[in-house]
């Protein structure tokens, strides 16, 4: 029925197990995706969305090293949107409205295709632990399968709880039951858990709707897409969304399904996502706003059923119903499903590793919304992290790890393994230090020959990449050698504003320029035909246009990336124990004792520890 022994399990095929079993897999080990229910593989559990701000940029680095999620994306999508596009590139997130249904239907494909990987269908309720030494995962019906290493993936249903009004029972997500047996052996083995709530909106019939009352949203003119491999094309048609608002009258028929709500009669008492709260928390926390915006998104090309989101909400469904039918456009609204919330076990991820392998127990790794994060984006990248991971552990091979300044996958595993977290975590550009050099453009230069040489990103994945390399970086050589006289420039800069020159001077000087596009530079005699004759496409000019205009900022952090790269690499020995060095703060020595960081950069970034303790360190670590 399964091999003797596999090199990596992974529990649970959501988006993290997914990218997991598919990287794992991808990189030579035998891999086996146990998960509760094959037919729902990547199953989007709320929006129907992948990318956007922060979580697009993450997005394009999973594709950069060779995950599915972004070509899944592009294949699935029903509208593009570049966000943030009058904003600096650093900003530019990309995001697509999917179709729910062709999203979860790719991606189980992909993973059939998917050499080395065997797929099977239960609950897995524990783990095989002799002692603290992992051996494989035992399932609901009591067979064991062994394995070198296991990732756990449960996502929002380790003994999750359902809640809709005043009434709660057990299930995993709407329809699907809760997964039991693996927090208590995990507690049992010395983890600490805790629990956390997420909470999702109602689902209607598009058919009631009248979208004459609301605005329309269409997606972008010329849509762009995730994947920097040629294999999917951007979208030639696409579908819009809709907006619309509540208003004071909604307000009022919500607040009068309070009491009756698990959210306010202290049912509920974990932590929920704070920067996606539901309607009932938004009309209680801004009382003074008379209406908030709702986005109406469909779920598919071919499906009726939409989305409201902005309206997640656990109040009683009849409350749910005569709120939304106030709303304009909304007066005849069926439902297909009720919106409600769902409470579920977390590890505290300061138990991991950059790694994501568990500090406790030897080649177990933890991703996803299990280490305390929300989103698909986020638990995609830590799936991809993991499984390459357990991968390596079993190939006996270097771990691999990616620094803040490298990635927002890597700013997200440092912040959650250094600082933790006691709400769900989702990712903002605000949380990296370094975002004009994580770009969305440029993921490919910072990943793709790492991820390559780890036997993960292609061949082909890596040819492209610095195709585009050389021939950006040409384009830009050439605007740094190529000069244009003030008589064919000033016309040019006088229509846009830009003071004239005197006498000749260097187009990447003149494209320095703040009011200067590469439309106004292809003008400049010569540049266009340079353009023509090496086949740059649009990607390669935005690119040229990035490097010129940021040439300044991106040289500016660089530097300031090198110097924490100095102290990333003064290492700590493993199990230091800080309580010896009596000249530093009891709440650093404790917290670092508990954390255990692996080098005085990781040190530095923990709550609690201040700069003199780290100067106590750095003298003690012999600098
Ligand atoms: P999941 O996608 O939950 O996948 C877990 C998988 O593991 C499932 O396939 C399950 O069947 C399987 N599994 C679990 N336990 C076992 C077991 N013991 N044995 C075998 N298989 C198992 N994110 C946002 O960003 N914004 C939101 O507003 C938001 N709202 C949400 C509302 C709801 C009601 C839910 C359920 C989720 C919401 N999310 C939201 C979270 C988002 O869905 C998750 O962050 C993301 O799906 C997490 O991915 P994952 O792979 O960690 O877990």
């Amino acid at each position: 029925m399964f091999e003797s022994e596999y090199d990596v399990i992974v529990v649970g095929g959501g988006h993290a197990g997914s990218e997991a079993a598919a990287a794992a897999a991808n990189m030579g080990s035998k891999t086996l995706l146990v998960t509760m229910n094959l037919q729902n593989i990547a199953q989007m559990s709320c929006n129907p969305a992948m990318g956007g701000i922060a979580k697009g940029q993450i997005l394009r680095e999973i594709d950069a090293m060779g995950g599915y999620s972004g070509l899944v994306s592009d294949t699935s999508a029903i509208q593009f949107k570049m966000l943030n596009k009058s904003k600096g590139p650093a900003m530019w997130s990309p995001r697509v409205q999917s179709d729910r249904m062709m999203f979860a239907e790719h991606w189980r494909l992909r993973l059939e295709q998917t050499p080395n990987l065997d797929f099977y269908q239960e609950m897995v309720a524990g783990l095989i632990l002799e002692g603290n030494e992992l051996k494989g995962v035992r399932t609901s019906l009591g067979l064991e399968i062994r394995a070198k290493s296991v990732v756990l993936t449960n996502g929002t249903f380790l003994n999750g709880l359902i809640h809709i009004g005043d009434k709660n029972f057990g299930g995993g997500r709407a329809g699907e039951r809760a997964a039991t047996g693996i927090t208590k052996d995990l507690v049992d083995a010395g983890f600490e858990s805790g629990r956390m709530k997420t909470g999702t909106p109602p689902r209607v019939d598009g058919r009631s709707l009248d979208y004459s009352k609301m605005v329309e949203q269409p997606g972008d003119e010329i849509p762009s897409k995730f994947s920097f491999l040629d294999e999917t094309q951007p979208l030639k048609k696409q579908r819009s969304c809709y907006m619309t608002y509540t208003s004071p009258e909604v307000h009022e028929i919500l607040k009068d399904g309070f009491e009756r709500s698990p959210m306010f009669n202290g049912r509920i008492q974990s932590i929920g996502p704070r920067y996606c709260p539901s309607i009932e928390d938004k009309i209680n926390r801004f009382a003074d706003k008379d209406r908030h915006q709702l986005f109406v998104e469909p779920e598919g090309w071919k499906t009726v059923e939409v989305y409201v989101n902005g309206f997640s909400t656990s109040l009683p469904e009849d409350v749910q119903f005569k709120a939304l039918k106030s709303v304009a456009g909304f007066e005849n609204v069926k439902f297909f499903r009720p919106g409600y919330a769902i409470e579920y076990d977390y590890f505290p991820p300061t138990q991991l590793k950059h790694t994501l392998e568990t500090k406790l127990v030897d080649g177990l790794y933890f991703a996803g919304q299990i280490n305390g994060t929300t989103g698909y984006e986020e638990a995609a990248c830590q799936g991809l992290m993991a499984g390459i991971n357990a991968a390596l552990k079993v190939q006996e091979k270097e771990e691999f790890i990616i620094k803040r300044n490298e990635a927002y996958i890597g700013v997200l595993i440092d912040d959650l393994i250094t600082k933790g977290t006691e709400e769900p975590y989702r990712m903002f550009t605000s949380r990296a230090e370094y975002r004009t050099l994580l770009r969305q453009d440029n993921a490919d230069f910072r990943l793709t020959e790492r991820s390559y040489k780890l036997g993960l990103a292609s061949e082909e994945r890596m040819r492209k990449m610095e195709e585009k390399k050389e021939k950006s970086s040409g384009f830009v050589n050439f605007l740094k050698n190529k000069s244009v006289s003030h008589e064919d420039a000033n016309p040019i800069l006088e229509a846009n504003n830009s003071s004239p020159m005197k006498q000749s001077d260097k187009i990447f000087k003149i494209f320095s320029r703040p009011n200067i596009t590469m439309d106004d530079v292809r003008n400049f005699p010569g540049v266009e035909d340079y353009i023509q004759e090496n086949n740059l496409n649009t990607e390669i000019l935005e690119q040229t246009e990035i490097q010129v205009k940021y040439s300044g900022y991106i040289a500016k952090e660089k530097n300031n990336a090198d110097k924490l790269n100095r102290l990333e690499d003064v290492k700590i020995p493993n199990d230091f124990d800080y309580s010896k060095i009596k000249s530093m703060s009891f709440e650093a020595r404790e917290k670092l004792n508990k954390i255990q960081p692996t080098s005085i950069s990781q040190a530095s970034r923990i709550s609690g520890v201040s700069p003199n303790d780290i100067s106590v360190l750095l003298v003690y670590m012999g600098r």
